[in-house]
């Protein structure tokens, strides 16, 4: 599979069981569907997050491809006061996400500021930022 964004490798990460995708240059994620659910506590803050999702059309975000079917992502629109938006495959193949855009989400979605995934996606973020500054 390939980044949606830059066309490099995926590679594949493990976080609690979970496969995530991870691309290495550009620090995206994609996410198969039902993995974004696993992620996140089983909390009421969770499914409000998952329900405040929807379409989003007026952005001049680029358009990206789901890389497994290749077809155009739609955007999504993630708690409208924040901004965040990702994307999903027409096709319910998954979702992707830019930078620190699951660690977001995941903190939005989560109680618990401590739990592991969190931790896992900063100390993830943090190696890369780490890297480019030597
Ligand atoms: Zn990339
Ligand atoms: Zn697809």
């Amino acid at each position: 599979m390939h980044c949606p964004r830059c066309e490099n490798p995926l590679i594949i990460l493990e976080i609690n069981e979970i496969e995530i995708d991870y691309c290495t240059d550009c620090q995206g994620i994609w996410l198969d569907s039902g993995e974004l659910e696993l992620l996140l506590d089983d909390s009421e803050k969770k499914d409000l997050l998952l329900k405040s999702f929807k379409k989003y059309f007026e952005t001049s975000e680029a358009k990206l491809k789901c890389p497994i079917c290749s077809k155009k992502m739609q955007k999504i629109l993630v708690d409208e006061s924040e901004k965040i938006i990702i994307d999903e495959c027409p096709n319910f193949h998954g979702l992707w996400f830019d930078k620190g855009e699951l660690l977001e989400l995941v903190e939005k979605g989560s109680l618990d500021k401590e739990n592991q995934i969190i931790t896992l996606l900063k100390d993830m973020f943090k190696y890369k930022i780490n890297q480019t500054e030597e």
